[in-house]
């Protein structure tokens, strides 16, 4: 667990960065998939945890929540629309196809217990010094969270810094077949690079300290 920022953690629970999870300011913004729980409870020690926040309810993110928020005794926070995937733990039933075979993996291997959501997220809520940014579009509620005293966005799954096949690290739009709607995506992508974020933590891929990358990236889509 490393200090990216004041009172930010990044918590990479995968090789090269492929799952990362973030401790920010208290709030643990994703858990990563359930065979992640040992590890991630043991990272998280006894750091000033308070509450778990979902950017959305997908299987890699919200595998190992009920875990956490059980072995801390923590809420679980996420939008009003990730709330029934979150709570029932079906969350494989809000990808664009259900019945992929990946998705069924995913369902099988990756996805967690359902656990009760005890506050949803709007645009606008603020959660220490981080502001709620809705971002839909690889999932319908998909929240980013922004902290505009140094510029520091936890992005989710909005984009990738790293192919997912092959593992090298470079910004992508997320994949196709986990994307609800791509163009709604890259609106939010629009939304994110017109904040100029100067650290970015991704999903997927290693943080990526923003030198004008991002908003070059998005200008092109
Ligand atoms: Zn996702």
């Amino acid at each position: 667990m490393k200090e990216i920022a004041p009172k930010v953690y990044h918590i990479p629970l995968m090789p090269r960065n492929s799952i990362n999870v973030y401790l920010a300011e208290g709030f643990l913004f994703d858990a990563g998939i359930k065979s992640s729980k040992k590890k991630l409870i043991r990272k998280l020690g006894n750091t000033s945890l308070h509450t778990h926040v979902l950017t959305h309810a997908h299987a890699d993110h919200q595998g190992s929540s009920s875990a956490v928020c059980q072995h801390f005794n923590i809420p679980l926070w996420c939008s009003e629309q990730e709330k029934a995937f979150a709570e029932s733990g079906d969350v494989t039933r809000q990808y664009p196809d259900p019945n992929h075979l990946i998705s069924r993996l995913q369902r099988r291997f990756w996805s967690g217990e359902g656990h009760p959501v005890s506050k949803t997220l709007k645009e606008g809520d603020k959660l220490g010094n981080f502001t709620v940014i809705e971002t839909p579009g690889h999932s319908q509620g998909h929240l980013s969270f922004f902290r505009e005293n140094d510029g520091l966005l936890i992005v989710g799954d909005v984009a990738t810094n790293m192919n997912l096949l092959t593992t090298f690290a470079g910004l992508h739009e997320p994949p196709a077949i986990f994307t609800l709607d791509k163009e709604t995506n890259r609106n939010s992508l629009r939304k994110l690079a017109a904040l100029k974020p100067k650290i970015l933590c991704f999903g997927h891929g290693p943080v990526l300290v923003n030198d004008g990358k991002f908003e070059r990236f998005v200008a092109k889509l």
